[in-house]
């Protein structure tokens, strides 16, 4: 079969150490957006051999933030209840309850694949092309501590390799001496690989230590599993972060030495902060449960992701992608290879663009969790307790309607105009347009006053509420609005005062106008 006529297979491999990195939400969409484009599987498969990186509840919290983003995958493993179990052919997984397997290729959890991962490198040992290793630690450690000294790369001396007979290593296993597993990586080679981001890559494999494949307590290093489960999952690329490229020889290595069809490779650009160093959590938030914490929308968190290395082509402007825009644009081709600014004023700017376009309900569903947890909020509520949610919730929809041509997150709800939920203090010198003097702030708030006071209740709509007070202004608008600006918000800056008195009410707004002219 030629590699175009393969179907494509990718996969998601995370390793259960914590939450989903922002950067590994990248990943996982770049797979999915290939995989989608090219009518090919996405599979999901877990990294877990390393035990002390393991974080408990980390594998259950991966899954769901996939979920969530709605980066549905084909094979692998999936929450048990989201699984329809009669459809499909599920398999419990062994280590972790409530999480099952889906898919031919299975196990998808790689602590539940140790049989498979031991059999392949005794068989590496058997063919000659790795070898079993007994150094203890103390011994590995003061090897490495000379080669430092010595200001030489620290590799393995391959002293196993060349002290041990044949019947002395069956001695030693027999007496179930610590063992490990290294490959033999040859001496001398050049090896080069086309990386689809990063064009073509060589090195030398004098370069590379023969490095552990399975480790004394007989679990798998990294490489060996990685390698295997590709293989054997059938992947046919792999896309990953670019923190991977340096292992990728290794892997290299180990496809030849299995005589294995090596899959292409993508390594994703590395994200950085705005200074340029390497995206930390110290500078900000790297997991993406933060930034949903923070009230931004699936469809722009994912949006200002998949720019994160990639836009459609030179010259291209356009910014904002919807999920199938994206699968229809995406190229792995299209990847940069130089970081990737991690910009959270452009994921402002996107969440924005979203916010502006949810339709009413959407955005006070979105937006009243956030409220809830305001104090400003709370306080608003309980005075208000006769209202009923209905009418708290179509007062919030106004103040939402007024505040999302600006509003970039829904974290920052009410923030900047907590004048609609709270008293308001001011000083009587505020109220003053230009070089007015009282008497006049006076007239422009009684004239205020009579306007708003004549629009009936029931026309209280905000077209004629500007169209009203605009007739009455004339050219004098600053006379007019700024006074009543400030009797309605007390606030230096804030909406229009037509928004704010449409927001506040008739009855709020006029009490608010009478007590600016009682001031003066
Ligand atoms: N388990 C690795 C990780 O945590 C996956 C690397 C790869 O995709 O090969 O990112």
């Amino acid at each position: 079969m030629t590699d175009s006529e393969k179907k494509v297979r990718v996969r998601f491999a995370p390793s259960p150490t914590g939450y989903l990195h922002i950067g590994g939400l990248r990943t996982a969409l770049y797979n999915y957006l290939f995989a989608r484009k090219n009518g090919g599987v996405f599979a999901l498969r877990i990294e877990d051999t390393d035990r002390a990186r393991y974080v408990e509840g980390a594998v259950e919290s991966l899954i769901k933030s996939l979920e969530w983003a709605g980066l549905q995958w084909d094979e692998g493993v999936y929450e048990k209840s989201k699984v329809e179990s009669q459809k499909l052919k599920v398999t419990e997984s062994v280590n972790y309850s409530g999480i099952v397997e889906v898919g031919d290729f299975g196990p998808y959890v790689q602590s539940e694949r140790l049989e498979l991962y031991k059999k392949y490198a005794e068989q590496l040992v058997a063919d000659g092309k790795a070898y079993y290793c007994f150094c203890e630690p103390k011994r590995l450690e003061e090897m490495r501590e000379t080669q430092i000294a010595e200001k030489k790369a620290p590799m393995y001396d391959r002293y196993c390799l060349a002290n041990l007979s044949a019947d002395q290593i069956n001695e030693k296993l027999k007496e179930s001496c610590p063992v490990t597993i290294r490959l033999k990586v040859p001496r001398d080679e050049e090896i080069e690989f086309d990386d689809m981001v990063r064009g073509k890559i060589k090195f030398s494999t004098n370069t590379i230590d023969d490095q552990v494949l399975l480790k004394s307590d007989g679990f798998p290093t990294y490489h060996l599993a990685n390698v295997i489960d590709d293989h054997l999952m059938e992947i046919t690329q792999v896309i990953r972060g670019d923190e991977w490229l340096p292992s990728t020889p290794k892997h290299i290595l180990l496809y030849r030495a299995f005589g294995w069809e090596i899959p292409q490779y993508a390594h994703l650009p590395l994200l950085l902060n705005l200074d340029r160093s390497k995206l930390s959590k110290r500078q900000g938030d790297v997991a993406v449960e933060d930034y949903l914490a923070k009230g931004y929308l699936k469809e722009a968190i994912l949006n200002f992701v998949a720019m994160l290395g990639w836009n459609p082509g030179e010259g291209s402007v356009q910014e904002i992608f919807g999920v199938e825009e994206l699968i229809e644009k995406f190229e792995l081709t299209k990847v940069h290879k130089a970081g990737a600014v991690f910009d959270l004023k452009k994921l402002d700017w996107i969440n924005g663009q979203y916010i502006k376009k949810l339709p009413d309900e959407e955005l006070i569903k979105n937006a009243l969790p956030f409220f809830e947890q305001k104090e400003f909020y709370k306080t608003w509520s309980m005075a208000h307790g006769a209202w009923s949610n209905v009418e708290k919730e179509d007062y919030l929809k106004k103040v939402l309607t007024v505040e999302k041509e600006r509003l970039a997150k829904f974290a920052d709800v009410g923030e900047e105009n907590k004048f609609f939920f709270q008293d308001i203090s001011y000083e009587k010198e505020a109220l003053r347009w230009k070089t007015n003097s009282d008497d006049e702030t006076i007239a422009s708030l009684k004239t205020a006053q009579n306007v708003l006071g004549e629009i009936a209740e029931n026309d209280w709509v905000l077209a004629k509420i500007e169209e009203k007070l605009l007739a009455a202004a004339g050219d004098k608008r600053g006379d007019l609005l700024w006074p009543l600006r400030m009797a309605l918000t007390g606030a230096q800056k804030s909406p229009s005062p037509f928004e704010c008195a449409w927001v506040l009410g008739k009855v709020e707004a006029l009490k608010r106008v009478s007590d600016a002219i009682k001031k003066i």
